[in-house]
This record gives C-alpha cells, structure tokens and sequence, in this order.
C-alpha cells in the first residue's frame, strides 16, 4: 500500500467503505459510517430497515427545491478469488489506482458524493432548497426493499425529489465523458410452450414444442421492434434460456422452457410489447403459459436546468463536452424518475465494474467529487442569484 499521507477525504472515505464487505443485499456497516458523516455536518438522517436491506435517507434544508444524491452500497460478489491480484475487501492503491470490489461500482462515487455535500454546506451555509441523500444495499440484487421501498415511504408524506443524481459509474474513459438521462425499459418472459411427450420412432403419435417453436424464434431474431428515436437506441430482444429435454434420447420432449428480456425504447410500453409478443404466438398457434416480470419502463430526463447544470459543471471541472446517452443496463433511476424527478446518471469510470481487479483511477474521485459540487452550486445557489 502506498502512503495515505495528504491523500484527499474522498479517497480516505471510499478506502473505508470498500473494506467493508458488503455483498448484496448486506450493508455491512457502510450506511453508518455514511450518516455519522452526514449528521456532524448537519443532515437529519433516517434509516429504513426493511427485510434484510438497509436504507439510508439524509436531508439537510426544508425548502424547494430538492436535490437528491442517489446509491448504493452493496455490491457484486467478487468472484474467483484466484483471479484477483488484492483483496477485494481491502482497499489497495497500486501505481496511482484504487483496487477493491466496489471502488466504481460505486463506493468511490458514494464518497465523492458525500465529501461534495460537506464542503458544499461548509462553504456555502446559506444555500437554499435542500439536498438529501437516498442509499441503498439492494441495488445489484432484487431491488424490492431497497429505492423502489424507500420513494414508496416519501410518497406516502408528499415529500417529492425535483432533481437526482444518481451517482452510478456512467463514463467510459473520464469522469463526465458521458453522462445517463434515461434508461430503456426492462422486461422479462418467462414461456413455456406444451406439446405432447412420444417415442422418437413414432413422431405422427407426438407433438414435439421444439419443432412448434423453431419458425417462431426464427422470426423473433428477424423482427425488428424499432429503430429507436432521438434519444433510445433500437429495441433489444435476447432469449437468456432455452431448455427442452425428456432426458432420454428415444423420447420426444413434451414441453419446452424459454426466458428472453426486452430493453426497450420509449416507442413501447411494457404492455404494447406483451401484446405484439402474444400475437405472434398466437399466430403460430401455440399452446403455452407465459409470466412476465417488469424491471422497469423506460424514463427520459429532458433538456432542462438539471442537464444544463451538469453539462457545465463537467465543462468547468473536467474540461469535457459530456454526451447525454440513455444506454447501458438499468438502474434505482427507474424508481426515482416516476416520482416527477429529473434524473440524470454521472459518475466514474464503469471499465472494470462486475469484473475481477475492479479499480479506478484515484485522481478521478477528486474530479467526480468537483463535479457534483458544481452541481449542487449550479442548482442552489446560482440559480437563486440569477
Ligand atoms: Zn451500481
């Protein structure tokens, strides 16, 4: 381990985060060090235990308007150990990056968050509006107790967020390079198609569902559900599972198990794809059930004081012109944004998320610190003295 001497408090704060082994949906500890950090700076902070998720809500101010810090604290297993050069629950800083599991995904952002709110407040006491905190320990796994639970609980007492930032890894190369305003939807099936179990020998005496359902996959690979729009790429459609067996070589299967997911664009709804999904059996005349599961519909932030703050504010720190991307998988912004948020996705580096080695680049947690600081400067205070 290199010297911690003069190393900035993001980076001191996301070494003693990592080092807590907090594999979802487990917290392990790191929403109490989070809310004595937000307390001693003036932050009323509530924790919302729900099942085996622990969640973090903080606010400072009482005023309009709101803006939120949204993420995470659990994380990804690490995987084979063997593959890992450190620790992964020990922090290690090897030639001027930061290794462990979670340093972008997304401890570091969480730090950098959290030590852009206490200068801010140090610096600026008299903003106005408020700020406020939303961490969960559910974000890789089910994602039922965690944001989804907690914005339930806000509802119930009118309490409404206007702008989020959710502090997830969006860059590709440096902080700010590209910055989340929405995300497609997600959509799950689950089918299973029925046909009638036989003896190989006799197919005339059986109805085997692969034979039924092979012109049907055929023209779901060749379907094209749209060519997306201004702001979502092409609608996705990928068979995670497929499975049908008797398990005997002589015997024909009498059913056959398929999964597939959507990622959708903002031309469909979850029902309208459901829809065009059952037509299309239908038309083969298919015998099936079928369950969907629905992660999330597609959000969009528009153009708005919340994208012009952040575009500027990573213009200023980082000297870069972002772009405003809707790709990549889901995240809490699903739940966030149908609360009437604007919700926008900006934070470190993802190259290494999910991996074995995950670890960024140390310098960029003081950018990405900066950057939210100048957001919350651009949204509380120089809006108020424009
Ligand atoms: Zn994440």
């Amino acid at each position: 381990m290199e010297s911690l001497e003069n190393q900035n408090e993001t980076l001191l704060l996301a070494i003693e985060l990592i080092n807590k082994a907090s594999i979802t949906p487990d917290d392990s500890g790191c929403q109490e060090i989070i809310k004595a950090r937000l307390e001693s700076c003036g932050f009323d902070c509530e924790t919302h235990q729900m099942a085996d998720v622990t969640n973090l809500w903080a606010r400072i101010g009482t005023a309009n308007p709101l803006v939120c810090f949204a993420g995470h604290t659990d994380v990804v297993p690490p995987g084979e150990l063997e593959n890992w050069n450190t620790d992964p629950f020990t922090a290690e800083i090897r030639e001027g990056r930061l290794f462990g599991r979670g340093a972008a995904d997304m401890k570091g952002g969480l730090a950098a968050m959290i030590t852009a709110a206490e200068q801010f407040v140090a610096e600026v006491p008299t903003f106005s509006g408020s700020i406020a905190f939303l961490i969960t320990s559910d974000e890789e796994g089910l994602a039922k107790y965690g944001t989804r639970a907690v914005v339930d609980v806000l509802q119930r007492r009118n309490e409404n967020i206007d702008y989020c930032v959710v502090g997830e890894p969006s860059s590709t190369r440096r902080p700010g390079d590209t910055v989340r305003v929405g995300r497609r939807g997600s959509l799950t099936g689950t089918l299973r198609v029925f046909g009638s179990q036989g003896h190989v020998a006799y197919g005339h005496l059986a109805s085997n569902p692969i034979r039924a359902f092979a012109p049907v996959l055929a023209e779901l690979n060749r379907l094209e559900w749209d060519s997306g729009n201004e702001h979502f790429p092409p609608t996705s459609f990928e068979i995670v599972h497929l499975n049908s067996t008797s398990g005997a070589d002589n015997v024909i299967p009498g059913v056959l198990d398929l999964k597939f997911n959507f990622r959708y664009s903002t031309e469909w709804t979850h029902t309208s794809l459901q829809q065009r999904l059952e037509r299309l059996l239908r038309q083969y005349e298919l015998k099936y059930e079928l369950d969907w599961h629905l992660s999330g519909e597609p959000f969009l932030t528009h153009p708005g004081l919340l994208t012009e703050t952040v575009v500027a504010a990573i213009r200023s720190v980082a000297n870069l012109e972002p772009e405003l991307s809707t790709g990549g998988g889901t995240s809490d912004g699903r739940f966030i944004a149908p609360m009437g948020a604007d919700v926008v996705e900006v934070g470190l580096v993802n190259a290494t998320i999910h991996k074995e080695n995950e670890n960024i680049e140390i310098h960029h947690l003081d950018t990405v610190c900066q950057i939210y600081k100048r957001i919350l400067n651009g949204l509380l205070v120089d809006c108020r003295d424009g």
